[in-house]
């Protein structure tokens, strides 16, 4: 597995310098406010009142802004209007149901800030570990050159996490890969009990933190229950625990890349629940197919994970495989037997299991949803007239969908 050159997020350290680590976190604080006023403007609004005012009109508003604070003023407008330009895409996401929706932004947590129409010259090497870039407002800004930077260059986000690491991200659109050519198409569902099945059968399995970490975890927060509020103590404990997520967090954004890029290599056509669908039929199929509060319980606990996660491993599909990622309607997929088509509701035993009450086919639940949607894939191909090698199946992924880190 290679990984790297094809990857669409590379992230590195940065280093600043005590006063650009200042300016840093000054454009950390105008990207939030700019963010926060925009999250607001969309809170008040409700269905059937006249709509929360888009991107052109919050620019309108950012410049008359930007007329009366000072402080905003001394800022960067490529930073402030860059907030806006992501909260609209964060909205687009939510309103296609691939994300959720914008919340507030709180400092300390998670803060960063985007740069976009970066060009060659912004990026440079200074000797074999070091590397750095170009900051409006800030200047050059020294990072840990930890693998090559990957060419074309369009955009790259700063962040500094919990723990108080900075990072740049740097993100392309990464090239695509050739199909194998063998015509052979995958099914590929998101699994309660697994991560990811594969109507081959595979079952894929996020990486979380080891045994080891899992107990460091658990120690450290009840550490944090028992420090005082505003403690130095406690602070420290916090960052430990930030440490240890970014950690997962790492782990699981390096494992979907593998798994886009292996799908993409391995198999002609790769389908997918459609999520606009899917993310009004989810709900009932926690329910009605699967009561009980165990499953619910279990399904809460993965469901943050798998959102994110899933939505990122269908975005890199859609990347790396244009025109072979296929959508399909997800209604029955759990509730359909694989080996002979009929839908039976009862057929489902448990989260991981399915049994067929007419034929007698029994397997994992997930992977036989992975079948289906297979099967529905091969439906839309078939009746499209052709493979959909020909020409792009979906849109071209658009640029402002990577937002990254
Ligand atoms: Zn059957």
């Amino acid at each position: 597995m290679v990984v790297g050159r094809f990857e669409g997020v590379s992230r590195y350290r940065l280093q600043p310098t005590p006063a650009q680590e200042r300016a840093l976190l000054e454009h950390c604080g105008h990207a939030r406010y700019v963010w926060n006023l925009a999250v607001e403007q969309h809170a008040h609004w409700k269905p059937g009142r006249a709509s929360a005012p888009g991107f052109a009109e919050q620019c309108r508003q950012l410049t008359q802004a930007r007329a009366e604070h000072e402080w905003l003023r001394g800022g960067s407008v490529i930073v402030q209007q860059q907030a806006l330009k992501d909260f609209a895409q964060a909205m687009a996401n939510f309103f296609g149901r691939t994300h959720r929706r914008p919340t507030w932004r709180r400092r300390g947590r998670g803060e960063g800030f985007r740069i976009v129409a970066v060009t060659a010259g912004d990026v440079r090497r200074l000797s074999r570990t070091v590397g750095e870039v170009r900051v409006a407002k800030v200047g050059w800004v020294r990072f840990r050159w930890s693998r090559a930077v990957p060419d074309g260059v369009k955009s790259y986000r700063i962040t500094c996490d919990r723990a108080g690491r900075w990072h740049v991200a740097f993100a392309v659109i990464p090239e695509p890969i050739p199909a194998p050519g063998t015509g052979e198409v995958v099914g590929v569902d998101r699994g309660v009990a697994v991560s990811v099945a594969l109507s081959t059968g595979e079952l894929l399995n996020a990486p979380t933190l080891r045994q080891t970490e899992k107990a460091r975890l658990r120690r450290l927060q009840r550490k944090l229950a028992r420090a005082k509020r505003g403690s130095n103590r406690r602070g420290k404990v916090k960052a430990a625990i930030a440490t240890l997520k970014a950690r997962e967090t790492d782990r699981r954004r390096d494992w979907v890349e593998k798994i886009s890029t292996r799908l993409a290599r391995r198999f002609d056509v790769i389908a997918v629940e459609n999520l606009k669908i899917a993310g009004m039929t989810r709900s009932a199929r926690g329910t009605v197919e699967a009561p009980g509060g165990n499953v619910r319980q279990k399904a809460g606990l993965n469901r943050g994970i798998l959102a994110a996660g899933w939505g990122r491993l269908v975005e890199r599909l859609e990347h790396k495989a244009p025109g072979r990622v296929v959508k399909v309607n997800p209604a029955y997929t759990s509730q359909r037997c694989s080996a002979c088509g009929i839908v039976e509701r009862t057929s489902r035993e448990s989260q991981a299991d399915f049994r067929c009450r007419s034929c007698g086919y029994a397997g994992n639940a997930d992977v036989n949803a992975a079948r289906n949607i297979r099967h529905a894939a091969g439906h839309a191909v078939s009746a499209r007239g052709g493979p959909p090698l020909g020409g792009p199946a979906n849109r071209e992924p658009q640029r402002d969908l990577l937002l990254v880190g």
